[in-house]
């Protein structure tokens, strides 16, 4: 039996970008998301809390919520200074963002992609050095909101400068959900990410998927409920539905360790939690096996 692996992104990348919520709130998804049988969750990010105030409270989050000792955690992190956070808050999973669009990258990070490279080859042996792992996100991968295409061929000579630098991980981010399976192809037939990050902005987020899993690539992000948006499209639907990709999965006969019963509880506390209809259709109909 095929296996996929999910990380979900709810509590941290769903989270970020919605209303902010409080922090006993944050500290009750992440316990129930800890007991779907989810294998990986991308908790908290340490980031300036006047850039994010949503996740100012990353420490105190962290400190209380329930580590399943069987779910890895990883923290996103924009600088050394996050890194040494999350460092001493016990992450040895860590995130960090470039994007493969230089506008973006200025925009999302206030540098250039050249400037934010030479940051990660100086965090690479910081991270490695506290026994941690880094993995490498390079966002806008399937397209920028400002440059629009973007060549495959940057993207890979981003992979090959981070791979060269000692990067753990490479992962793919669709940031504002401009992949289509036609550009997923053609990214991954360029150069191939350990995992990826899909958006479900334009109704392409499932196709994606099932064009990446056929070209080898197992290990994809989602957020329950479809938590979080487009920060440059307001209203949009951002990333893909976590409980939506198990549900496509499982009657696929490819196992994710998930039960789709307790991610579904997981999701109507997420949309309890920030108190608008998330945009999630095995949410709004439940699974195809639900009879009425
Ligand atoms: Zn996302």
């Amino acid at each position: 039996m095929t296996t996929v692996s999910i990380r979900e992104v709810g509590p941290r990348d769903g989270l970020q970008n919605e209303d902010p919520v409080a922090t006993e709130a944050k500290i009750r998804l992440l316990d129930a998301l800890s007991r779907t049988g989810v294998g990986r969750i991308e908790a908290v990010s340490f980031v300036h809390p006047k850039a994010i105030p949503q996740m100012a409270d990353a420490d105190e989050v962290w400190a209380a919520a329930w580590r399943n000792p069987d779910v890895r955690y990883s923290a996103l992190i924009p600088n050394s200074r996050g890194a040494q956070r999350a460092l001493a808050a016990g992450f040895r999973e860590i995130e960090v963002v470039v994007s493969a669009s230089d506008t973006h990258n200025r925009r999302n990070l206030n540098r250039s992609t050249d400037e934010s490279l030479d940051d990660i080859a100086q965090l690479i042996p910081l991270v490695h050095e506290a026994g941690a792992t880094l993995e490498v996100i390079v966002a806008t991968s399937f397209g920028c909101p400002f440059e629009g295409d973007i060549d495959p061929d940057r993207v890979a000579g981003i992979v090959a400068r981070v791979r060269a630098d000692g990067a753990d991980r490479i992962a793919f981010g669709d940031t504002t959900g401009m992949a289509t399976p036609r550009r997923v192809r053609d990214l991954l037939t360029a150069v191939r990410p350990d995992l990826l990050h899909f958006h479900n902005t334009r109704g392409t987020g499932l196709a994606n998927i099932l064009t990446a899993l056929d070209l080898g690539v197992t290990e994809f992000d989602a957020s329950v409920g479809g938590l979080g948006g487009c920060p440059y499209a307001p209203g949009a639907s951002g990333n893909v539905a976590t409980e939506e990709v198990v549900h496509m999965l499982h009657d696929m006969g490819i196992d994710t360790g998930i039960d789709l019963d307790a991610l579904l509880e997981a999701a109507v506390l997420a949309e309890r939690l920030v108190g608008r209809p998330l945009p999630s259709g095995v949410l709004r109909a439940g699974p195809r096996t639900r009879l009425v």
